[in-house]
């Protein structure tokens, strides 16, 4: 089963026989694509396996990836993706975006110099086992974001919402009182050690299959009531529209759309308050497969098809079009200070939140 071990010695790539690496190559290209950028750009990022999850006869990394600054004051910038292992899209938009960067750190000094004020930590390959499966769940048959120890305060979908039924259906949560599962228990410890001390973190965490346009949600997703810092969330609204006007990101909370037991991200947000860590704040990018679909109707009788682009022109446009908004997050996370509203105008942001989404 599941044997958490971190590893300073980041690539067990090389260990792999012909044969196995050829299976990865089809069942997890994702994987051989990462661990290649972590053998080619030494330089610029440090690798650790924070997990090895063993599936049928072989075992597969989680990986964590750190760029930039090693000042434990610095902000940080959390990128993760491949939580559902259908979703694809997101950890292949996440690894298109590295390679950009790792490529740009070789001859872009004001990139360079961006780096070396900010922390950003990536899991791209957050359920490995899922992804090599090609299924949902994790390699328990548990929904790792149905996993948290938390309860939505009212009504959820059917089934969609978490349920303890059993790993025959999908969106199971696992066993009431059991602790999360290893993917998370590493995820969680890597928040504890490198972003929840921070005075400032922002999240992205890729999902795709919602939705007819692209989405980015922040919590709550347990209850519908707004979120402690959620001028903090508005006050990032309101800079990303008037930055990039022509953008078309749906920027909401999670709650107005559906509610859900067992969130991670409403779990990490509730220990950062505890925390005392008011500046902690994860967004999900929901890819609104759906228009993916609707321009190709075909593709929901494909199980992958519901969740991932499968034209090779649109492929390319979906790796294309979200390098910007990462881009503006990472310049967001450095420049944190230039923004976040002050208790005046926390006051006015709240007044905004309520009126758009909470009356
Ligand atoms: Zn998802």
């Amino acid at each position: 089963m599941n044997s958490p071990e971190t590893s300073p010695s980041p690539d067990s790539s090389s260990l792999r026989s012909a044969e196995l690496r050829r299976e990865l190559k089809q069942k997890i290209p994702e994987l051989l694509q990462l661990e290649r950028l972590i053998r080619n750009y030494p330089q610029h990022l440090n690798a650790q396996v924070e997990l090895m999850l063993q599936v049928q006869h072989l075992h597969l990394p989680l990986y964590s990836i750190t760029l930039g600054t090693t000042d434990t004051s610095a902000p940080t910038l959390l990128l993760t993706g491949g939580m559902h292992g259908i979703e694809r899209i997101g950890s292949q938009v996440l690894i298109a975006w590295l390679q950009t960067l790792l490529e740009r750190l070789n001859w872009d000094s004001h990139l360079q110099q961006q780096l070396a004020q900010v922390q950003l930590v990536l899991m791209p390959i957050l359920n490995p086992v899922g992804m090599y499966l090609n299924q949902r769940s994790n390699g328990n048959g548990i929904d790792l974001n149905r996993n948290a120890p938390v309860n939505a305060e009212g009504d959820v979908p059917l089934l969609g919402g978490g349920h303890r039924l059993g790993t025959f259906l999908p969106w199971y949560r696992g066993k009431k009182n059991t602790p999360m599962e290893a993917e998370n228990i590493a995820l969680e410890k890597l928040l504890q050690k490198r972003i929840l001390d921070r005075s400032f973190s922002l999240v992205v965490d890729l999902h795709s299959g919602f939705g007819m346009r692209d989405q980015l949600w922040f919590p709550y997703a347990y209850r519908k009531k707004p979120i402690h810092n959620i001028a903090d969330y508005v006050a990032l609204k309101l800079l990303w529209e008037r930055s990039y006007p022509n953008h078309t990101y749906a920027f909401e909370p999670q709650s107005i759309h559906y509610l859900s037991h067992g969130d991670l991200w409403d779990y990490f947000c509730l220990q950062a308050r505890s925390h005392q860590q008011s500046h902690f704040l994860p967004l999900t990018l929901e890819m609104g497969s759906w228009a993916w679909i609707k321009k190709r109707p075909r593709q929901i009788f494909n199980l992958a098809g519901l969740f991932n682009p499968q034209m090779q022109h649109r492929h390319a446009r979906v790796l294309r079009s979200h390098l910007l908004l990462l881009d503006f997050m990472l310049a967001a996370t450095l420049n944190y200070q230039n923004w976040l509203p002050d208790s005046k105008q926390r006051e006015l942001l709240n007044q905004t939140a309520k009126s758009l989404w909470f009356n």
